[in-house]
C-alpha cells in the first residue's frame, strides 16, 4: 500500500499544484496527517507568542488520480482513521462564535485513553472526522487557503466526514489533486470555540472516478443520507447554497417539477450545522436514502 508522509503539506488549495504521489482508481492508500497546528502545540504551559500562522491547517498531498479529467467526480471513501494519542483543544482571543467574549488564549490538552477523548476527568467517546479535505478549485476560482471550504472541499469541519463515509469532488484539474489532514478525535456540530480535539493520525482512503458527471457543492454519502455541503459567508448563505442544489438534484433524480422538489425537501430534508467558525461557514443537507439512494442522485447529475 502506498503511504503518502505528513511532511508532504501544502497549506492552500491551488489550481495549480504539484502532485507528491499518483494512485490508480479503486487502489487503496494511506494517508499520514498532521494536527491542524502543524504539531506547533505541545503543553498546556506554552504560549501562541511563537505560533507561526503561516503554517497551520497542513493538508498532506497533493495526490494525482490516474484517470480524473474535468468533468468527472472524484469518489473518496473513507475506510479507517487512527488518531494519536493526544489532542489539542484551544480557545484564543477573538476566535470562535464568542469571540467578542474570547480574551484568553487557554489550552487544553486531550489524551485519547482507550477509544476515549480525556477532558479532565469527563470521558467522551472518539469519533474520529477529517476537518481539512480537498482537490484543486478551478482557475476562475483562484487559490483558497486550507482554513477556507468552498466548492472544492476545504476547512468542511463535518463531524459526517468520518470512517465509513464517502465523499465526492468535483474535478477540476487534471488528477483531481487531492490533499487532507485536520483530523479531529471527537468535534460538536459548529464546533464553537473554533477546534475540535485536534490531532494528528493517519487515513486509508480508496479513491475512484465517475466520469461525467460534476457537482456544485462536495456531496458526502453516509449510512443513510446523501449530504450536500454547502459553503458560505453566511451561515444563511450556506444553507441556501445547500438547500438550492438538494432541490436540482431531487428534481432531476425522481423527476420531479422543482416546486414538488422544493416541497420534497422541506418535509424530508435535514439542514445541519457543520461549522460557524471558519473564513465561510458550512452547512450540510441531508436527503434520506430511502427517497433517493445516492446511486441514483447521482446517475441523475
Ligand atoms: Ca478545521
Ligand atoms: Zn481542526
Amino acid at each position: 500500500m502506498k503511504i503518502i508522509k505528513g511532511n508532504n503539506v501544502i497549506f492552500s488549495f491551488k489550481p495549480k499544484m504539484e502532485p507528491v504521489q499518483k494512485v490508480n482508481p479503486k487502489e487503496v492508500f494511506k494517508v499520514i496527517t498532521n494536527d491542524c497546528f502543524y504539531g506547533q502545540i505541545s503543553s498546556e504551559e506554552q504560549t501562541l507568542d511563537t505560533l507561526d500562522y503561516s503554517r497551520v491547517n497542513p493538508a498532506t498531498g497533493p495526490i494525482f488520480v490516474e484517470g480524473a479529467d474535468p468533468g468527472d467526480l472524484l469518489k473518496v471513501k473513507i475506510l479507517k482513521i487512527d488518531i494519536h494519542s493526544q489532542g489539542i483543544g484551544l480557545t484564543m482571543g477573538g476566535q470562535g462564535i464568542l469571540g467578542n467574549k474570547a480574551t484568553k488564549t487557554v489550552t487544553k490538552i486531550l489524551p485519547i485513553e482507550n477509544g476515549h477523548c480525556r477532558f479532565n476527568d469527563i470521558y467522551l467517546p472518539i469519533k474520529p472526522m477529517i476537518g481539512v479535505i480537498g482537490v484543486a478549485p478551478s482557475q476562475e476560482e483562484g487559490e483558497f487557503i486550507t482554513a477556507t471550504p468552498w466548492k472544492h472541499g476545504g476547512n468542511m469541519d463535518t463531524t459526517d466526514i468520518c470512517e465509513g463515509s464517502t465523499l465526492y469532488f468535483p474535478v477540476v484539474q487534471e488528477g483531481a489533486l487531492l490533499a487532507l489532514g485536520d483530523l479531529h478525535g471527537v468535534m460538536g456540530d459548529g464546533e464553537v470555540c473554533f477546534t475540535g480535539c485536534e490531532i494528528g493520525g493517519e487515513v486509508i482512503l480508496q479513491v475512484d472516478v465517475i466520469k461525467g458527471k460534476t457537482t456544485t457543492w462536495p456531496l458526502l454519502e453516509t449510512i443513510d443520507s446523501t449530504m450536500i455541503v454547502g459553503s458560505g459567508k453566511t451561515l444563511e448563505e450556506a444553507a441556501e447554497a445547500a438547500t438550492d442544489q438538494a432541490v436540482e438534484l431531487l428534481k432531476k433524480g425522481l423527476g420531479l417539477p422543482w416546486e414538488e422538489a422544493y416541497i420534497l425537501a422541506s418535509i424530508s430534508m435535514d439542514l445541519k450545522i457543520s461549522q460557524v467558525v471558519n473564513p465561510n461557514k458550512t452547512i450540510r443537507a441531508a436527503i434520506p436514502k430511502t427517497i433517493l439512494p445516492t446511486e441514483l442522485l447521482i446517475q441523475s447529475i
